[in-house]
């Protein structure tokens, strides 16, 4: 990880610590380290990937510990979680660069890219004035191809039924 990022995770580092006191639970270095990869990228990590950037860095830490330690980040409401169907989870950071935006998943290579959308503010305010909705989030998520596999010819393919009538 670069000095720069490093820096930049360091007050998010003492934010979890302060939630972990306040549970009642200890500061622990492996905890940090977690915490530190998840807040030094801009990115939606696996556990595998979180687990990956950790050896690099020479800290040998267990999946379980990973995973007990992301759930406490959730909890936090530091980092967010996502399933993208993928089979596994990823997990980003809250308070990073971009607080609100929205993914696109590639359903060929899976990376998941973020752009903003400043209309579906506006379906938040039409549902408000209209139906008296009070909206909390969102979720929206765009499956495709991006655009680096559209590019090297991967087409989509419709993978349903091509007769929906039952034959047997
Ligand atoms: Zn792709
Ligand atoms: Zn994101």
């Amino acid at each position: 990880m670069s000095q720069a990022k490093a820096k930049a995770a360091l007050p998010f580092i003492n934010l979890f610590a302060r939630y972990l006191r306040e549970q009642g639970l200890p500061v622990t270095h492996q905890r940090e380290a977690v915490a530190k990869v998840v807040f030094g990228s801009e990115e939606h990590l696996s556990v595998d990937e979180i687990e990956g950037r950790l050896r690099e860095e020479g800290n040998r830490i267990g999946k379980a510990t990973i995973y007990r330690t992301l759930d406490l980040l959730v909890k936090s409401r530091l980092v967010e979680e996502h399933d993208f169907g993928e089979g596994f989870k990823r997990y980003e950071h809250r308070l990073s660069r971009q607080p609100i935006h929205e993914h696109l998943i590639c359903v060929e290579c899976g990376k998941v890219q973020e752009f903003r959308s400043d209309e579906v503010q506006v379906v938040e305010d039409r549902v408000e004035e209209e139906l008296g909705f009070v909206p909390q989030r969102h979720r929206l998520e765009i499956y495709g191809l991006c655009k680096e596999c559209h590019e090297s010819g991967v087409s989509l393919e419709d993978g349903g039924l091509s007769c929906p009538i039952e034959t047997v």
